[in-house]
């Protein structure tokens, strides 16, 4: 099962910095692909939270 419909996901965009994000199903997360950002962003009943507030910061 995909954590959000995949055609959603095409139109997402990490909010921080507009790169596209992908999907951690193990995490339940949607993670920023750019490599100096990187948050992961929860998604919570199917919709994904984006919100630099509510995003987790890589280690
Ligand atoms: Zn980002």
């Amino acid at each position: 099962m995909p954590l959000v419909e995949p055609s959603l996901l095409e139109i997402l965009a990490c909010p921080a910095c507009h790169a596209p994000l992908r999907e951690d199903t193990d995490a339940n997360e949607l993670v920023c692909t750019s490599g100096t950002c990187g948050l992961a962003y929860p998604v919570r009943d199917e919709i994904p939270v984006l919100l630099v507030d509510e995003a987790r910061r890589p280690a």
